[in-house]
């Protein structure tokens, strides 16, 4: 097996993204990739070559949550070997000027429908779709933020914080998660559940077989009440759209409310100590009920029902099929079984 890493590299334009594709010297069109030397990651390898043969640093702009797994044979002068790429993806400003390596001889920006004509390769097609459905929907996602970020403006008066706290996390995770509102520490930072509540439920997530990294963390106020005091109904009205369309853009296989305010806003159940740990449908989505985090902080006697409400996701996550790392192997081309090859689906 050789181990090679990479990035798609694209720009976002009205019409929507364009992608960066070399010119190679035999004729066909490549991303920005290359092998993983020895001592390095698969970030670092990538953020090398894309250095190396586009003259790009994207060290800032690499997406934390996206990458896709390709396997593919190669024949060469040595034999046959399979090899593992990795690609990740990262969003170029409208105006990065390209410097290539003698390896290329050109390269263009292409649009989803040019590439999908030009590029020839199954791993590149493959590679394409996962990836333009990533964008598409992390580009939705920004829009809805930046549309949301404003309300403190348009509404009168307005006691919450100013500042908005938007969700975390992958656009296209199987689990999100659904908190009250941000705390101090999010208002400081702009980041959601990062104070104590927020370590307590990446260790939560963590025993529930995840981690955090592969959830989609929000809230249903996304602006910190002063005195961390309850969202009036108001409040939560006027962020409500909000939560649902995160929802429709992320798709979650499964929703965790976590405590009594997320709870009645979605289900409208009122109290969650009788309904926690169930599993209720709505709408076609299924959502989990749990204690929130803040109130095993606050009264210590709650650790012990939260962990149990984890230990209950956790068996769920199980049956539902859905595991740690597992959306980083989204390709299909190429499937590996015991170390095999499959012919690709
Ligand atoms: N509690 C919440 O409900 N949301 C946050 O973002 C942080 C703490």
């Amino acid at each position: 097996m050789q181990y090679d890493a990479g990035i798609l590299i694209f720009r976002m334009n009205k019409g929507g993204p364009e992608f960066l594709f070399l010119n190679r010297k035999e004729g066909w069109l490549d991303i920005t990739k290359g092998h993983i030397e020895d001592k390095e990651d698969k970030v670092r390898a990538a953020l090398r070559e894309t250095k190396e043969e586009s003259g790009l640093d994207a060290s800032g702009s690499i997406d934390p949550y996206f990458s896709c797994t390709i396997y593919y044979k190669i024949k060469s002068a040595a034999g046959e070997f399979i090899k593992e790429l990795t690609v990740f993806i990262a969003e170029a400003s409208a105006t990065a000027s390209i410097t290539l390596s003698n390896e290329h001889v050109g390269f263009s920006w292409l649009s989803y429908a040019e590439a999908m004509e030009k590029i020839k390769r199954g791993w590149q097609i493959d590679m394409l779709q996962c990836a333009y459905q990533y964008i598409s929907r992390r580009a939705r996602m920004a829009e809805l933020n930046s549309e949301y970020a404003t309300l403190p403006s348009s509404i009168k008066p307005w006691d919450l914080s100013a500042r908005f706290v938007p969700g975390e996390g992958p656009v296209d995770a199987d689990v999100m998660f659904v908190g009250q509102a941000p705390g101090a520490q999010e208002d400081a930072t702009g980041r959601p559940f990062i104070g104590q509540s927020g370590q307590l439920l990446s260790n939560l997530i963590r025993s529930a077989g995840l981690e955090r990294k592969d959830t989609y963390i929000t809230s249903v106020v996304q602006f910190f009440p002063p005195a961390n005091r309850i969202p009036s109904d108001g409040e939560i009205r006027a962020c409500r759209d909000f939560l649902y369309k995160q929802i429709e853009i992320v798709r979650p296989k499964l929703v965790v409310l976590l405590g009594a305010v997320a709870a009645k806003e979605v289900l409208g159940i009122k109290g969650i100590s009788t309904a926690r740990g169930r599993v209720i449908e709505k709408g076609g989505i299924k959502y989990f009920l749990s204690l929130h985090p803040a109130a095993a902080v606050r009264v210590k006697s709650n650790m012990p029902k939260i962990e149990a409400d984890f230990k209950v996701l956790g068996s769920l996550v199980e049956e539902m099929g859905i595991k740690a790392g597992m959306r980083a192997k989204r390709s299909n081309y190429g499937k590996l079984k015991e170390g095999k090859l499959e012919e690709f689906s």
